[in-house]
């Protein structure tokens, strides 16, 4: 089973669920971070990184397209928080 991705508010999931193999990364963050992100908690676990996009354990390129709610409100709506 591949490691997943998926987005959880701050401090209601562990970066890494080794049982799931989940990351859990905050809402909100852009691609571009999303890949940041992702690369960091995976070189903790030892999972060698390309030099772009991030990778699986396995070998495969992990999907981090992302995942805007249904419901978004428009352009608007996106803050720029620290
Ligand atoms: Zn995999």
């Amino acid at each position: 089973m591949c490691i997943r991705v998926q987005y959880a508010p701050i401090g209601s999931a562990r970066p890494y669920d080794a049982a799931t193999q989940t990351i859990a990364l905050p809402t909100g963050l852009d691609r571009e971070r999303t890949v940041t992100a992702v690369r960091a908690i995976l070189s903790e676990l030892a999972v060698p990184q390309p030099q772009f996009g991030a990778r699986c354990f396995c070998g495969e390129p992990l999907d981090l397209a992302p995942r805007i709610p249904q419901q978004r409100t428009g352009e608007q709506a996106v803050t720029h928080g620290a």
